[in-house]
């Protein structure tokens, strides 16, 4: 586990959760050779790829030790015993630097744990360190960060995705068996599609947002990123449920999504929906996408087509309820209470103003000004009210969906993985590539995206299976019977 791959690509795929589980519970795999291994790994091909930000292995060390000592007296161990995770850094980490990807918060260390790390160490997870996004989760290509991109295992002269395209990549390249994201418009989905990964949107209020760096609140997700779908599962039953420290965390009780996942997707009925095959797709994904249809119907599952019209209002709507979210969010930020102060203040409101100029970078301060735009007086009903307004008939329009079928499948991104650079220069050419994503973020509902075949030159294509409110264990059923069929 300790060098590139000689073809040139730096995939590796990591063990699953219940393979280690196992090991580690026989006494065949030690909870710490294991994480010295994935700190090898990482030392190995971190340099290349840029996935980590930092790495918190005396926390890991221990963890490892404790989990070895509780294998040895034979008792039970948790569901994640040992196992290798990653954190995106818009996640706190008690005492771990904390970037979300920003200079602005550069030297900032929270003195707390986010809910989902919490309930990761709990079920016996080893925490490796913080990975690499899009500062404060705005874009789709990892190229925003302040600390540099980070690239696409499978080619690494390409983009990984984003926002959480470190997360992705670091499960694709075996830097970690399963890690944390955040999705808002797309941010898990897109980068697991990119790196052939598997990644998991939960509804909206099933896992807890405390202690997430807040992007736009109403439409924020903590997810995992796994190797396979049974694994995200597994990691999904360990984050879900409700946590009195979010206010809009679901009290629903939580499935065992793994147990869930098991059952087939014999009988489910799937909607493939007209607006996400028109103009726009790649032929090579949408080849790649008919045939994980087929191999879906060969499942038992029945297919019809649907139409869902709102999709075509969905970016300018998702960009502004997004950008004005977050022009409120990222208001603390201030040089005063969090990391980043510029030298040059000679005065407090010159230090505000200096902080925030030298401590952003382009994308973040162009949400600002959008949002802000969006939010002002005499704007407001024009832009964020109608926005909110359009947000509704696009919920609807699934609500009424799902009532036709259990689950809408689609290509997750309309194009495979592009290259470092390609659309750094066109900012309306990233957002529009969200297309397939932000839908979902505004309905509120689950969705997985699943590795479903690849482009001519070996690209990964990732398919969007999406289920109605709280139906996650639908979502991995399709999802299994899609992987089940690769090859
Ligand atoms: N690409 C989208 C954006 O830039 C989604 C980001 C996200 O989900 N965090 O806003």
């Amino acid at each position: 586990m300790t060098t590139a791959d000689p073809s040139g690509t730096f995939v590796q795929k990591p063990k699953t959760i219940a393979a280690l589980k196992e090991g580690i519970a026989s006494g065949s795999v030690k909870a710490a050779d294991l994480t010295a291994s994935y700190y090898e790994r990482i030392a190995a091909v971190n340099p290349q790829l840029n996935v980590y930000l930092s790495l918190t292995k005396e926390r890991a060390v221990e963890q490892a030790a404790r989990i070895d000592a509780l294998a040895a007296k034979g008792d039970p161990l948790p569901a994640l015993a040992g196992i290798p995770v990653g954190i995106k850094d818009v996640l706190v980490v008690k005492g771990a630097p904390a970037t979300a990807g920003s200079k602005i918060l550069k030297g900032y260390e929270p003195p707390y744990d986010a809910t989902s790390v919490t309930k990761l160490e709990a079920a016996g997870a080893v925490l490796l360190g913080k990975i690499n996004c899009d500062e404060f989760a705005m874009g789709s290509s990892n190229e925003n960060s302040a600390y540099g991109p980070v690239r696409n295992p499978v080619d690494p002269e390409r983009v990984p995705g984003g926002s959480s395209g470190g997360s992705a990549a670091a499960v694709a390249a075996d830097m970690a068996v399963a890690t944390l994201g955040t999705d808002t418009g797309g941010s898990i989905r897109q980068p697991a599609s990119f790196c052939g990964v598997v990644g998991v949107l939960p509804t909206y209020g099933r896992v807890s947002r405390y202690g997430l760096i807040a992007f736009a609140s109403s439409l924020d997700r903590v997810g995992p990123f796994a190797a396979n779908v049974r694994d995200a599962a597994t990691l999904l039953g360990v984050l879900a449920g409700h946590d009195t420290k979010d206010a809009t965390s679901s009290p629903a009780p939580v499935e065992d999504y793994a147990a869930e996942s098991d059952k087939g997707a014999e009988g489910l009925r799937i909607g493939v929906p007209a607006e996400y095959f028109s103009d726009g797709l790649d032929p090579e994904v949408r080849a790649a996408i008919e045939k994980g249809i087929e191999d879906l119907k060969a499942a038992g599952c029945t297919v019809k087509s649907i139409s869902l019209p709102h999709t075509k209002y969905a970016i300018p709507t998702y960009y502004l309820v997004a950008t004005a979210e977050a022009s409120a969010n990222l208001a603390r930020f201030d040089g005063v209470r969090y990391g980043y102060r510029s030298a040059a203040s000679e005065n407090l409101a010159a230090m505000y103003k200096h902080s925030r100029d030298e401590g952003f970078g382009p994308e973040v301060k162009r949400r600002i000004l959008l949002g802000t735009y969006a939010l002002s007086a005499g704007y407001y009903d024009a832009y964020y009210l109608k926005a909110q307004q359009v947000r509704r008939l696009l919920a609807e329009e699934f609500l009424r969906a799902f009532t036709e079928v259990d689950a809408i499948v689609t290509p997750t991104s309309p194009v495979p993985p592009f290259k470092l650079g390609e659309k750094t220069g066109d900012p309306l050419a990233m957002y529009l590539a969200d297309i397939y994503t932000v839908t979902a973020s505004l309905a509120g509902i689950c969705g997985v995206t699943v590795p479903c075949g690849s482009t001519s030159s070996g690209l990964p294509v990732g398919m969007q299976v999406l289920a109605s409110h709280l139906r996650e264990s639908t979502a991995f059923r399709v999802a299994r019977a899609v992987e089940a069929a690769q090859k």
